[in-house]
């Protein structure tokens, strides 16, 4: 029972702690957007978007996957393979990737082929991360944006059409 009342007075602390962190941003982040208003303006913000939104136009060829080196032991038991501690032939390199839940793996015929897939990840990593930067913006935009001043409430229509859109 004692173990219980002091998890609950954890849990109380952190709650109360919680609430007051909080109040502390929203009163830092108000006296903030007050006192300088430039760096997170909309306007910057927007400025910061179209060039990220250039970025995009840079990126070369791109796909997903991941690459993997294998080692590869032929079987021969006279082969130096075969002994402990041998690193084994060349390795064998594969891009993996999940498609529809399964796994699909590609190999390599020669070197070229493989630091051409290489670029193609490296590319793909460098989309996620733009992509995930402009997900990031827009959401700062989003909080930004004033709501437009509007006549009143949702007519019967509006609402019908929200709430589809919503359950999709
Ligand atoms: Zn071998």
């Amino acid at each position: 029972m004692t173990g219980g009342r002091h998890g609950g007075a954890i849990l109380r602390d952190f709650f109360f702690c919680g609430i007051v962190l909080n109040v502390y941003i929203r009163t830092d982040n108000l006296r903030y957007r007050k006192e300088t208003l430039m760096p997170d303006d909309v306007d910057t913000l927007e400025t910061k978007r179209s060039k990220l939104l250039e970025e995009f136009l840079s990126l070369g060829d791109l796909r997903p996957g991941s690459l993997t080196a294998v080692m590869r032991r032929c079987g021969k038991p006279s082969c130096h393979c075969a002994k402990r501690n041998d690193p084994g032939h060349d390795p064998q390199f594969r891009l993996t990737r999940r498609v529809a839940g399964k796994t699909v793996t590609e190999t390599f015929p020669n070197p070229t082929a493989l630091r051409k897939a290489q670029q193609e990840v490296t590319e793909f990593h460098r989309f996620q991360k733009l992509s995930q930067d402009l997900v990031a913006l827009n959401e700062k935009i989003c909080r930004l944006r004033p709501v437009e001043q509007q006549r009143g409430g949702w007519t019967e229509q509006e609402k019908k059409t929200l709430l589809r859109s919503i359950r999709k």
